[in-house]
């Protein structure tokens, strides 16, 4: 046990049970000893390895998306740019790269971060620096979305709604159940167990999942639905869009989804807390519902391969293969496999935007790119 494990256990004897979210909360950003806190997660030697960290092509391909999108806004200037959970900055890096050479991009843009991690932090810092002269203003950096000024929005979250907290309720014979953090007998180990039926709870299971046999759980994430509620006031306000990437589902689902991954393997997400990721599927159609009701529209989700096709990661990655060696080339060519494979992540993550009301289909979003998933659903 962590000795966040040990704080966690200590409270849980004074004041009872806490609810998954609140564990989740604790063990991922609380400042001592939560897992992001202290340093870095990603890449090979890491924890786990996100699409930025696979392959520059993902950051260059989203940050001309939002150049164009930017266009297709009206060119506004100061714009808003910003990144929830930018990790190493890889990903914010590698779109300013991409988008230097639109007129008038750059300049317009005022980045701002949101990232719980002091750490992360002075990495992003450090990522972003060779940028700094070609923006309209320095990064700024905030702990949550709330504390970024408002004003016309480029927003873009990769694998950031997968680390926000979520409850979890089970289906039991006396009833709909919250499954709760407790402690076992011996008084130090963390346990889950099943909080009294009530239909406070039933009511926060989503509509079409309360009629689910017994033994069902089922996953929700206020965190997510109110971020989302939040970008998609502000979308209604001020104008823009947000480009949210996650694995997850389009449509609310039963299923315990929640893991801890310490060094690319799964682990108990009780055991040691503060020393595994803990992350759950992204339920995006409570994104997008929390957004519309804020007044924003959504479109898709669609599965990731789709999308970097339609923006066209192909040729992206048969120009850099030309300028490669063989190894590189090799290199190239293995990263746009795993980021476009339909049965890996291609398929398992989804994209999904949200705009201001009456801006049309963003980029890559066209019915067109994706007639094999649209024939689908039409249940044919
Ligand atoms: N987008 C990056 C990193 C994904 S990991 C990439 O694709 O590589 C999740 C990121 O979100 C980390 O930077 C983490 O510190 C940050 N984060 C997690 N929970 C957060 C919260 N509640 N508020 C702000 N940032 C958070």
């Amino acid at each position: 046990m962590t000795e966040l494990g040990e704080r966690i256990a200590a409270r849980i004897a004074r004041l009872g049970p806490i609810s998954l979210a609140e564990y989740m909360a604790e063990a991922l950003t609380r400042p001592a000893g939560g897992y992001y806190m202290a340093g870095d997660p990603f890449g090979a030697a890491g924890d786990f390895v996100t699409a930025p960290e696979i392959s520059q092509m993902f950051g260059e391909l989203l940050g001309l998306w939002c150049a164009d999108t930017w266009q297709r806004l009206g060119a506004p200037e100061p714009v808003l740019l910003v990144e929830l959970g930018p990790g190493r900055g890889t990903l914010l890096a590698d779109a300013l790269r991409a988008a230097r050479g639109v007129p008038g991009f750059p300049k317009a843009l005022h980045p701002h971060l949101v990232e719980a991690s002091p750490a992360l932090a002075a990495r992003q810092r450090i990522a972003l620096a060779p940028h700094e002269a070609t923006l309209g203003r320095e990064p700024r950096w905030h702990a949550s979305l709330g504390e970024v000024p408002e004003g016309p929005l480029l927003l873009i979250a990769n694998e950031f709604f997968d680390a926000l907290p979520v409850r979890q309720f089970e289906r039991r014979p006396e009833g709909w159940c919250e499954r709760r953090v407790a402690l076992a007998e011996d008084g130090a180990t963390l346990v889950l167990a099943p909080g009294p039926p009530s239909p406070a709870v039933a009511a926060l299971v989503p509509v079409p999942l309360r009629d689910s046999e017994v033994g069902s759980v089922v996953e929700v994430s206020s965190a997510a639905a109110s971020t989302a509620a939040e970008i998609g006031r502000r979308l209604a306000a001020e104008g823009g869009v947000a480009l949210i990437v996650d694995y997850g589902h389009d449509r609310p689902r039963c299923g315990a989804t929640l893991q801890a991954l310490s060094r690319h393997a799964r682990r108990d997400i009780l055991e040691a807390p503060g020393s595994a990721d803990l992350t759950a599927h992204v339920d995006f159609s409570a994104l997008a519902e929390a957004a519309e009701s804020a007044g924003a529209s959504a479109h898709g989700p669609v599965p990731q391969s789709g999308f970097l096709e339609a923006l066209g990661i192909r040729q992206r990655a048969a120009a850099l293969a030309a300028r490669a060696d063989a190894r590189q080339a090799a290199e190239i060519d293995a990263a746009l496999a795993r980021l476009t494979d339909p049965a890996g992540m291609g398929g398992l993550f989804r994209v999904l935007a949200l705009t201001a009301p009456g801006l049309g289909v963003p980029a890559g979003f066209e019915a067109a790119s994706f007639e094999s998933a649209s024939f689908e659903s039409a249940g044919s």
